[in-house]
């Protein structure tokens, strides 16, 4: 998942998860050492997105050794453990990622990176030992009427393991009322949750702009189709796009991150290429966006004599979270760590996450539970911010007991109430 932000709240616990306020589950609690082991474990094993075959094989064997039937190989190296109970045909699915990053990770505390230039740095070994957790006592106490499907996919970081697992079937498969996500925020609070109905997270896109011109001498400009001239005006020209085409309601980024071409000061070059990102909350606001820069591209190109390729490619939607699964998401929340724990109408944020596949196809909401500002890190850590993507970042195991026991409450309350639509 992208940058973090929101980086002012410091220190302060979340009110919510003072002993007194929160109502975690007792066995979870009596769990968190467990879960804080396998958390390491996974920590110390990082693996890249479609490669998570330790991770997965972890998974599985912890769902199989508590009872729990599992599917594996839905997105290669995805796992799904079956939690079934009495004789209701509902269900609801909760799911967690198990990738890791291509980071050279800067910690050097015991549960540290093994494996070279690869890191948890997105906190998803404390995503799956959540879900773990949840797992484990769902199996024991089955307080619950129905199937909790718990997923384990790959490759949430930038491979989109979440539509590789839909495409090989997983809701054909494992048919479901409604699915939940949840992502660690640092520099939130520790424990606090927060979502908000509607976008959330931006949709996260590329594109790339090949202007093809005429090259010659430097000093006779006049024999030549300069593509520099056409760069520097599609650039410009670009940049009109969200501050005069776009609603000023809406949100949207343009940003162009590489220009290339030539290759001395004597020559007219040939050709120049331009890459860079889109990210906006709507999809009607990208097509537009999509649709502005090939017609801005192409028509600018053509008054100069030149022509281009213009190639923009769509990666993860916008994340949105809908309005009834948010409302009862946030209402178990509050169960969890109390009204105060909960922060609701949160500021969407301009990264992107592939959960959003899901919430295309499903109803659903995804959340963010405060991982604190980086105090819990131990000796040994980094000596830079506890932010997402940062070689000194490491989960809160803090918030193991916190993330298991909302996902219990989320699947007992969803299946004990009458279906949300
Ligand atoms: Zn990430
Ligand atoms: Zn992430």
């Amino acid at each position: 998942m992208g940058a973090s932000r929101n980086a002012g709240e410091r220190d302060a616990r979340c009110p919510g998860t003072e002993e007194t306020i929160m109502k975690l589950i007792d066995p979870i609690l009596q769990f968190h050492e467990e879960l804080k082991i396998i958390r390491r474990a996974i920590h110390a094993n990082p693996e890249l997105s479609y490669e998570e075959v330790q991770t997965a094989e972890l998974v599985a064997q912890k769902l199989t050794e508590w009872g729990i039937p599992v599917i594996r190989g839905l997105g290669k190296t995805g796992v799904v453990g079956v939690i079934r109970n009495g004789s209701s045909p509902r269900a609801v699915g909760l799911r967690a990622d198990m990738d890791a990053l291509p980071l050279q990770e800067h910690n050097s505390f015991a549960h540290r990176s093994r494996n070279e230039g690869k890191m948890h740095a997105c906190g998803h070994d404390g995503h799956t030992a959540m879900l773990l957790g949840a797992a484990h006592y769902l199996s024991r106490h089955r307080n619950f009427d129905g199937t909790v499907y718990v997923i384990f996919q790959p490759a949430e970081e930038g491979a989109g393991g979440a539509k590789a697992m839909m495409d090989e079937g997983l809701f054909e498969q494992c048919p479901m009322e409604a699915v939940f996500g949840m992502h660690n925020w640092p520099n939130a609070k520790t424990g606090c949750f927060g979502a908000v109905v509607g976008p959330m997270m931006a949709s996260s896109n590329e594109f790339e702009l090949v202007i093809e011109g005429k090259g010659s001498h430097a000093a006779q400009p006049h024999l030549s189709v300069d593509p520099v001239m056409v760069a520097v005006q599609i650039a410009q020209s670009w940049q009109t796009i969200v501050s005069r085409n776009t609603s000023p309601l809406d949100s949207a980024v343009l940003s162009i991150t590489q220009i290339h071409t030539g290759s001395a000061t004597n020559i007219v070059p040939d050709s120049a290429d331009m890459i860079g990102t889109v990210r906006t909350f709507t999809l009607p606001v990208l097509d537009m966006i999509e649709r502005r820069m090939r017609e801005i591209a192409e028509h600018t190109a053509a008054a100069f004599g030149a022509s281009v390729k213009f190639n923009f490619k769509r990666n993860y939607p916008p994340l949105i979270n809908h309005r009834p699964e948010t409302e009862f998401a946030i209402g178990v929340m509050k169960d969890v760590v109390g009204e105060e724990g909960v922060l609701v109408d949160i500021e969407p944020t301009m990264g992107s996450e592939d959960f959003a596949f899901m919430l295309q196809e499903k109803p659903g909401c995804y959340v963010f539970i405060g991982n604190g500002d980086g105090a819990h890190r131990e000796h040994g850590h980094g000596l830079g911010p506890c932010n997402l993507h940062n070689p000194s970042y490491d989960f809160n195991d803090e918030l193991l007991p916190v993330g298991a026991s909302y996902w219990v409450r989320l699947a007992e309350k969803f299946l004990e109430a009458p279906p949300l639509r």
